[in-house]
């Protein structure tokens, strides 16, 4: 019979020296290749078997099996799939694949001296990478279209043994003898071998055996008929696969067919982990491709925005040798992407009309994100994910999306909102209670990013956005109320400019105003872009100290306390009863006071 003692391909030999010194990291995926190898030769024998029935003998239990022995360090890996002929092992464990190896030969010549970590993730390696914790690897195997067998060997140098042996059993079966070390021992460990199986191969289609058990769920969840499966299904799952403690909050399932076809599974945790808004978090979704584990964390899969969602893309027509390098000009995966995208949106936007408590739930954890997502790159996401947005409005307290309002507000041309730290301060801002008098709705915006994600998208299907702090905010526009504004203005000129004088360049007007509220005494508005509510976010930011707003104090001509300025025109405590004034509109719009007992003081003084 034959045997032969043969020399690599050039190639071969180069990849083989990079997985013989490999720093890859992950060598667990070893295993990963070699069960798929077996799961995918399996394949062929049942893909041949459709026209050649008899190559299937009696041997139908289809099965990958796992066998550890640790006296003699050996990893032993059996398929019952289609197997190779003398011909075949030679010339598929012997050589890189014809339409890899130019682009294999290329990118070594590239890389010239970088990294091997992008070279194995970039053509997948296979059956090479045993060689990572192997310092030996054996196969023998028998393919249905000989009556002989073969048996390969190679200690990972520059040959192997190839030689005839007698007929056996169909199929493959690898023997990896472990590298001595403790890095390597955890491989010829019960634990280990589960851990990498369950992590990397669980849903791989044929049974993998280790010890008369098979320890992979060979159905993927995601394939399996939503019908049959019940929601403590997809939350075990969910926490077994993406570790939390607790059920998430919801889940998508999503079978997409078209022009890109994949099977996607997402969930929205509960709450947020605790690095969500850190540095530290990393997006992404789980990558599979033909049942395979490809990679955790394909950030390329899901936009910033939906950051917070777990879950997986399963997409068959993926080549599985797909590196992270590749990844990001893979032409598929950013069509799945873009698509991905899409039904994610469309399936908070169903959920939105379908189950508002759920919704909101989702929004309290999680709507940040969206709005974060309004905001970023000049509000050019607007567009997508406008309909998302939802507030609190003044009708009733609850959540609003911005159509629904927009429906309510008739003829009025602009979306009112106001700011503030919570909706108990902001009800209770007089100019609040004036405008639920008018039944005037308007949104609470108590998140402090809300209203720069308004800013950026400057109007809602052509409604723009106003602040109640506006300097043209008018609480009644009626022309005989701003004639009569108009008239007091110019009849209390002198005090007016009084009152400027002595707050100095804190504000950049005083006026009389009709706006503001009938309980209110005076209260800040702002002109300009900046508002009051981006002067307090921003001045809480290290760096952003100096952004202040233009501030006009407007003061109601009707409340007592103006009447009593005028008193006080000529008198000693002129500038206190200004500062007083002054700071109870500043606080009203939630800055910190200044100078608590100089404050206090002066309102003492007054109240004497
Ligand atoms: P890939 O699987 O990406 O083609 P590998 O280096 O893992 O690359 O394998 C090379 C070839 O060797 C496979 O394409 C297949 O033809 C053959 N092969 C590997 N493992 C097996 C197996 N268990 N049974 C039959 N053929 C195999």
């Amino acid at each position: 019979m034959r045997k032969e003692s043969k020399a690599f391909q050039a190639e071969t030999k180069e990849l083989l020296d990079l997985m013989v010194n490999s720093i890859y990291t992950n060598k667990d995926i070893f295993l990963r290749e070699l069960i798929s190898n077996g799961s995918d030769a399996i394949d062929k024998l049942k893909f041949q078997s459709l026209t050649d029935s008899a190559i299937l003998g009696d041997d139908t239990d289809f099965r990958i099996t796992i066998a550890l022995d640790k006296d003699k360090r050996e990893i032993i890996v059996t398929d019952n799939g289609v197997g190779m002929t003398y011909e075949e092992a030679e010339e598929n464990i012997g050589t890189i694949a014809k339409s890899g190896s130019k682009a294999f030969k290329k990118s070594l010549e590239d890389q010239a001296g970088g990294s091997d970590v992008d070279i194995i993730g970039q053509f997948g390696v296979g059956f090479y990478s045993g060689f990572m914790v192997a310092s030996n690897i054996s196969f023998t195997s028998k393919s249905p279209h000989s009556d002989k067998g073969v048996r390969w060997e190679s200690t990972g140098d520059g040959s192997y043994e190839i030689e005839e042996t007698e007929s056996g059993k169909r199929g493959t079966s690898i023997t990896l003898v472990i590298k001595s070390g403790e890095e390597y021992d955890k491989y010829l460990e019960e634990w280990k071998i589960k851990d990498i199986v369950k992590k990397y191969s669980d849903y791989i289609r044929y049974p993998i055996y280790f010890k008369d058990e098979v320890i992979n769920s060979t159905k993927p969840i995601w394939k399996k008929d939503p019908k049959e499966l019940k929601e403590e299904d997809y939350n075990e799952f969910y926490k077994s696969n993406f570790h939390d403690w607790a059920d998430p909050s919801l889940h998508f399932s999503l079978k997409v067919q078209g022009t890109v076809e994949y099977t996607a599974l997402l969930y929205v945790p509960k709450k947020a982990p605790a690095d969500f808004y850190t540095k530290d978090y990393k997006r992404g979704l789980q990558l599979y491709t033909k049942n395979i584990f490809i990679m955790d964390k394909c950030d390329e899969l899901i936009p910033e925005y939906y950051s917070f969602l777990k879950g997986l893309v399963d997409c068959d027509t993926l080549s599985l040798n797909i590196s992270r390098e590749i990844l990001q000009q893979n032409k598929e995966l950013s069509d799945i992407s873009k698509s991905l995208e899409k039904k994610i949106t469309g399936e908070f936007e169903k959920l939105l009309k379908d189950d508002r408590a759920k919704y909101v739930e989702f929004w309290e954890e999680f709507g940040r994100n969206i709005k974060f997502g309004i905001q970023d790159m000049f509000g050019l996401n607007k567009e997508k994910l406008q309909n998302l947005l939802i507030f609190r409005t003044s009708l009733d307290d609850s959540y609003s999306t911005l159509q629904e309002y927009v429906d309510r507000m008739g003829e009025r041309k602009e979306i009112l909102y106001a700011t503030g730290d919570d909706l108990v301060s902001i009800k209770s801002l007089p100019k609040i209670e004036a405008l639920k008098e008018k039944n005037i709705e308007i949104l609470y915006l108590t998140d402090k990013i809300d209203e720069f994600s308004l800013k950026t998208m400057r109007d809602f299907n052509g409604k723009s956005f106003k602040s109640v702090n506006d300097s043209d905010f008018k609480l009644d526009d009626s022309k005989e109320k701003q004639e009569e504004i108009k008239k007091l203005s110019e009849d209390n000129k002198s005090i007016l400019e009084k009152v400027k004088e002595a707050l100095g360049d804190k504000v950049a007007e005083v006026r009389l105003s009709a706006d503001i509220g009938k309980n209110a005494a005076a209260s800040l508005l702002a002109k300009g872009e900046i508002s009051l509510e981006m002067e307090r976010v921003l001045s809480s930011m290290p760096g952003s100290q100096g952004v202040k707003a233009e501030k006009i104090l407007a003061i109601n001509p009707e409340h007592p306390l103006f009447a009593r300025l005028k008193v006080e025109e000529n008198g000693g405590s002129f500038k206190d009863l200004v500062d007083v004034l002054y700071t109870e509109s500043l606080m009203l719009e939630g800055f910190p006071l200044e100078n608590p007992a100089e404050f206090i003081k002066k309102l003492n003084a007054l109240l004497k």
